[in-house]
């Protein structure tokens, strides 16, 4: 989200967002339609404020521009700005002084934009875009029949504690009955488990499903720094001493193995 913003510091040390001339949504999409997460983007951006656009770049992607064209459009004045450090163990308030700004949101922190509003859009240019010295080879898709990680309202993750790759059928089983999208920690994609689209953390996805549930997770900060803003957290762990039991809402004691398979036969 790229957008050019004032911020003035009030007396008690917060930030206000003063006047946006305009802020830009950069579209996520596959050409033939947007990525749930730009209408949850769309929203941050309306909370920023000023003439809010939506850019959809890309070849033979006029389906997905028509559908940017129909997201209501959306004009708002002043919000406090604020944004995570030391992976997302402290909050900062800060006041920007560049005049553009180039501002990432956590997509599923916001609600995503409903409805649709007049079609309005402005052809981008066209031309040569390719860049000296490369060439497009090809592209390969992760295809699953799951919600996209970042947009799952429920989230299954796996760590460590999984031991396989192949024991995390028991946690595809269980998304499958409850529509969610799997994940997992570093170490279990470390370990060659599963794919590395699926690490959740700091150096991976950032999450905010309704509901994460964290099975042989043991919770560093690294990994909390991804998932800790889901609005409810569940925890397996069959170590009542895991950090994870610090930000989970509910909390299992119990191995994996036994608790994964009887919560799936129970759902
Ligand atoms: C710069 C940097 C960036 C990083 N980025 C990320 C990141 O983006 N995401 C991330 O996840 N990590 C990240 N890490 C790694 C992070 O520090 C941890 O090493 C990692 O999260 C640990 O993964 P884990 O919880 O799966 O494994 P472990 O810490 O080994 O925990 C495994 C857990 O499984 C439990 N368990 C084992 N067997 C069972 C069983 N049968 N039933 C129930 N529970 C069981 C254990 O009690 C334990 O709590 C990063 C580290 C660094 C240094």
């Amino acid at each position: 989200m790229l957008s050019s913003i004032r911020l003035k510091s009030l007396s008690n040390g917060s930030a206000v967002l003063r006047r946006l001339q305009s802020t830009l949504v950069i579209a996520e999409h596959n050409n033939d339609a947007l990525a749930p997460i730009t209408r949850n983007t769309l929203t941050a951006a309306s909370k920023i404020g000023g003439d809010v656009s939506v850019l959809v770049v890309g070849e033979n992607c006029s389906k997905a521009a028509a559908e940017a064209a129909k997201l209501p459009g959306v004009s708002k004045s002043p919000d406090t700005f604020v944004r995570t450090i030391y992976a997302g163990n402290a909050v900062l308030t800060l006041k920007a002084k560049d005049k553009i700004k180039v501002v990432s949101v956590r997509g599923t922190s916001f609600p995503p934009a409903e409805g649709s509003g007049e079609a309005k859009t402005d052809a981008a240019p066209t031309g040569d875009f390719n860049a000296p010295g490369t060439t497009f080879v090809s592209q390969e898709l992760t295809k699953s029949d799951r919600p996209e990680l970042t947009a799952a309202k429920v989230v299954i993750s796996g760590g460590r504690g999984m031991k396989s790759g192949d024991n995390f059928k028991l946690l595809y089983t269980l998304a499958d009955k409850m529509g969610a999208a799997v994940g997992a920690s570093r170490a279990a994609v470390d370990a060659g488990f599963v794919p590395n689209d699926l690490q959740v953390g700091q150096t991976g996805k950032i999450v905010a499903p309704e509901l994460y549930v964290a099975v042989g997770i043991s919770g560093a900060i690294q990994h909390l720094a991804g998932m800790k803003d889901s609005k409810t957290i569940v925890a397996i762990n069959k170590d009542p001493e895991a950090p994870i039991f610090q930000v989970a809402d509910y909390g299992l004691v119990a191995d994996l193995f036994k608790a994964v398979p009887e919560l799936t036969e129970k759902i």
